[in-house]
Order: C-alpha cells, then structure tokens, then sequence
C-alpha cells in the first residue's frame, strides 16, 4: 500500500507552481474539485495496475489527468458539427446555420441593452412584437404579423385564438406528425379546439369541408404535409379554393405552412414548395411557418395574415407564454433584412447550399480529393474519388426530392469504417458523414467553403490515431 501513501494531499497539489497558474484563470473550487477528481482516477489506476510510482510520476500523472478534465469542464455540451450528410436543414443539426447579418445583429442586441419593448419616440413602454413585423408585412404582403417560440406554439395559438371550445375542420390527409412528436391532432386537443376529420387518407374535396360547416365551426385549417407525401390517386383541396368557401361561409382558413420559404428556388428544381408569398396572395386568414426551416433563420414561429386576427392572437394569454427573446428578434430581423435589402441565394447558409451550382461542388469536391489523397495514410485509405451524390432538403421539406450533388468517398481498408466515423463523432467539431455501400461519403453541399482544411486535418488526425493504436495493439487497430 506503499504507493498509495505516495499521492500528495490536496494542499500540496494546491501549491504546485502549474495550479497556482491555473487558480488565476478559474476559481479555487473549481480547481480543487476537479484536483480531487484526478487524485481519484490515478488512485484508481494504481489500485487496478498494482504498479509502484514515485511522487514525481503521481504528481506528472495527476496534473496530465487534470489538464484533461479541465479541457473537458471548461467546455459545455453543445459543440459544432461539419455536416458532410448533405441534408441542409437537419433537424438533429439545428436546422438552419445563420447568416452573418443575422448573427452581428444578435450579437449587437445580446451584448448590448436594446429597445425591446421601448418606444424611443415616445419615451414610453413599447411592445416587442412591433421589430420583425414591419420587414415582415413589406417581405410577405401580409397586414399584420406575429412571432413566437416555434411553429407549433404558432399552431396551437392560432387554434386556441380562433376555436377554443368550437370545431376546426381538416382533412384526413393532413392529420399529419412532423419531426419531434408534433402531431396535429394532438396540438388540437391541447388549443380546446374540436377536430373535424373528413375526406380520406388520399382524397378531400371542396365539398367535404362545405357539407362539415355548422354554426359550430371555429375554422377551417389546411396542413402543408411538407414532410410526407402521398403519391398515386391523391386529391387535397387547393388554398384559394378553401379560402373562396371561408369567404362564403364566414369561417377563418388557417394554413399551416410548415417551411414558409420566400425565395423562389423553382428554378434550382425546388417546386413543390407554396412560398410565403403565394399563400398570403390568396387572401388567407392566417398562414403560419417556422423560422429555421427553409426561411434560414433562427427557431421561431411566424404567424401572418388579417390584422383583426393577429390582433386577438395578440392578447390571448397563451402568448405571453409562448414569446420570444431578444436574441430571436435580433437573429429573425436580420434573417429577415438580408431578404428585404441584401443577397439570400449568396448570404443565407441554406439558400447557399440549395442553390450551389454542380459545377461549383464538383470542383470542390475534386479539391478535397485531392488533398485527402496527398495526406491520407495509404495504410489506412485504399481510395478516395469524386462521387455524385443525392442531397436533401431534410427539415421535412421535400420529402422525395433528391438535389444531385458532388462528395468524396473514401474506402478504408478493412473494418476501419466505423471506428473513422465513431471517432470522427468524437472531434471538436465533430464531422458527420455518410456511411454507404461500405464506404464514408462526405457531401461538398452542407460543407462550408472554407471548411475542407480543417476537415481533413480531423480526419489526419483520427487516421494517426488509428494507426497509433493499432501499433500499440500489436497491429490489430480494430480491436477497440
Ligand atoms: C416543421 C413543421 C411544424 C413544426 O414546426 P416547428 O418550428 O418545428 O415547431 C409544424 N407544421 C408543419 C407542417 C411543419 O412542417
């Protein structure tokens, strides 16, 4: 147990010239917690090898145990990820990357005070749903705007303000679940509304929705069932056709948009998607759409329409609930901004991607060949080629639609796939990649310009890691 005597107490550590060091940066609890921490694991692994150390190689061993534990606390668990999926708005990913604009105009609000809810003007208390309605109204045509926490508090606002206690009418077609358990049944369930089913699974007329009106009906809600597709005999009532019955009957027509994209990107093969736009041509009540979906902007959820409608969403309590911060405004208006007077197919990251010519990814991807293969261990890679790709929306947005693309493949040699795309994971930042037909596929659309460097200097590295190990493992680098 000699060796164990061997490990210094905390006040001896406390007064190594390295900690002294390191209490100016962090404070002494901190410090001594994690002190205590790496004393443990080097007590551990005394206890488990049997080994004898001196002092000198306790104390070398508990300060490179705490410089690892330090790197690791000092940091929090949210980390960036190089997305090669080439699915742009990925869900798991957050969604959408923000503009410059959107993220110094954040910055500018977040560090600063800010008149969020203060009238300069007047002097007087003002209200923070006055900023992204302004740019919102000139961008969509709308007449009154609104935002809130997300998508789906839009909806259940929007239900709960226009038919609480009363019925919504929607098509079976639409009774739809989208990403992270937002099921539109249940929303309703929750805003006090009555859902009305009718149609069938494929086909809904005008006249479903006609012959379901009484004088109980709240509203008439159509889904945009972005992220699934019924394909074959299908039928869905067109919007201006629901509004024109909204208008005879005098019931609301809410429409769930769902992405709310406000460029045009048909001619980059994008089609099915209605724009913002388009819907709120139609004379529709309400429209609502997410923020960091197609739009390119941070989490939110808009509401646009009839003013007397955004009114009373307006003084419904729900909302206080359901409001936004500061840092949302500052991002979403300057999302908003670089549509309303810069340059979105260049400056928003998702318009970026989704409009990215094939020529301008096969080139890139012809140049991240090229490097990996000039720096890549031929111990561990037996090939690296420019594949064409099929790309993604994702974000529940077009769901069958492939964008073709350009990537690299690189063949391992052996069973090193998975361990590369394990510990790849494991970098900071983590690079995601796909795995098919046995190979790692990275596609050069979700890969930021700029970013191939530091991509291939992470796959270097794991590469090195690999072949350390396997030295150590006797040369058997799959035995982790
Ligand atoms: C994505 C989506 C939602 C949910 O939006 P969030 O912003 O994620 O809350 C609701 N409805 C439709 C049609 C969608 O596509």
């Amino acid at each position: 147990m000699l060796n164990l005597r061997n490990i210094p107490a905390i006040d001896e550590l406390l007064a190594l010239p390295q900690v002294i060091t390191l209490l100016n940066q962090y404070n002494r609890e901190f410090i001594t917690a994690n002190l205590r921490q790496a004393v443990a694991e080097t007590r551990e692994h005394l206890r488990l090898s049997g080994k004898e150390l001196s002092k000198e190689s306790l104390i070398a061993d508990i300060q490179e145990r705490m410089t690892q534990l330090l790197a690791h606390s000092t940091q929090g668990t949210m980390q960036t990820v190089l997305n090669g999926t080439g699915v742009v708005l990925h869900t798991n990913l957050g969604r959408a990357p923000l503009s410059e604009r959107a993220l110094s105009y954040m910055q500018d609000m977040g560090r600063n005070y800010n008149n969020l809810e203060f009238d300069l003007g007047t002097g007087e208390r003002g209200t923070r749903y006055h900023h992204v309605e302004e740019i919102l109204l000139k961008l969509t045509g709308a007449e009154a705007g609104l935002v809130v926490n997300n998508n789906a508090a839009a909806v259940l606002l929007g239900l709960n303000t226009l038919a609480k206690d009363r019925e919504v009418i929607v098509s079976r077609g639409q009774l739809v679940e989208i990403g992270g358990a937002f099921r539109i049944p249940e929303v309703m369930k929750q805003s006090g509304a009555r859902l009305i089913e009718v149609g069938t699974t494929n086909k809904t007329y005008v006249s479903d929705y006609s012959n379901a009106i009484n004088e109980n009906t709240g509203l008439l809600f159509t889904a945009h069932t972005s992220n699934y597709k019924i394909v074959g005999f299908t039928e869905e009532v067109p919007l201006n056709e629901l509004v024109a019955l909204g208008k005879e009957r005098q019931v609301p027509v809410m429409q769930d948009l769902g992405s709310g994209i406000m460029t045009d990107l048909k001619k980059w093969g994008l089609k099915e998607e209605p724009t913002v736009q388009e819907s709120i041509a139609t004379g529709v009540d309400i429209i609502t759409f997410s923020g960091d979906k197609l739009l390119g902007g941070p989490q939110a959820g808009i509401v646009a329409g009839k003013k007397p409608i955004i009114a009373a969403m307006k003084k419904n309590q729900l909302t206080r609930a359901l409001r936004v911060d500061k840092l949302t405004i500052a991002a979403l208006e300057g999302t908003l901004l670089e549509y309303l007077c810069g340059d979105p197919l260049r400056n928003i990251p998702i318009l970026r991607m989704l409009t990215a010519s094939l020529d301008e990814l096969n080139s890139r991807a012809g140049l991240l060949a090229k490097m990996l293969s000039e720096s890549m261990d031929n111990r561990l890679v037996a090939r690296v080629k420019i594949i064409a790709t099929e790309d993604m929306v994702g974000g529940g947005a077009y769901p069958t639609y492939k964008i073709p693309g350009y990537g690299v493949q690189i063949n391992f040699t052996d069973k090193y796939l998975d361990k590369i795309a394990r510990r790849l994971r494991g970098k900071n930042p983590a690079v995601l990649t796909r795995i098919q037909d046995d190979t790692m596929i990275i596609s050069m659309r979700t890969i930021n310009p700029g970013e191939e460097v530091l991509l291939v200097d992470t796959l270097i590295t794991v590469c090195q890691e690999m072949l350390d190990y396997s030295s150590m493992a006797e040369g058997n680098p799959c035995k982790d």
